[in-house]
């Protein structure tokens, strides 16, 4: 499959699949996962303020449901913002409502 496939299967508005890895052996599947080019619309996770500029990135890795007989993990890659009232915050992203290991399909 392509990269564009893994992202509509992966179904997450506004993410993309940009790299994947699979383990035939171990029947795991790798996902990396970033913003679509454009999606640059950011909420600070302390007070919901909308903000377009991103402080810096980092990777989170969630579970998500199983494809097939494979086990999922989804790195994806979020962003921190500096927000006016807060400093530096993790964005709030609707796909990860907490910080559980699980995305909200689960
Ligand atoms: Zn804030």
């Amino acid at each position: 499959m392509r990269e564009t496939d893994w992202t509509k299967v992966l179904g997450w508005p506004g993410y993309r699949v940009y790299r994947h890895e699979i383990n035939e052996s171990a029947k795991t599947l790798k996902l990396g996962v970033r913003r679509k080019r454009g999606n640059r619309k950011m909420v600070c996770s302390g007070c919901g303020r909308k903000l377009s500029e991103a402080y810096d990135t980092y990777e989170r890795e969630v579970r998500d449901l199983p494809w097939s007989e494979f086990r999922t993990t989804v790195v994806v890659e979020l962003y921190r913002v500096r927000c006016p009232d807060c400093g530096v915050k993790r964005e709030k992203v609707p796909q990860l409502p907490s910080k559980a290991a699980f995305s909200q399909r689960f």
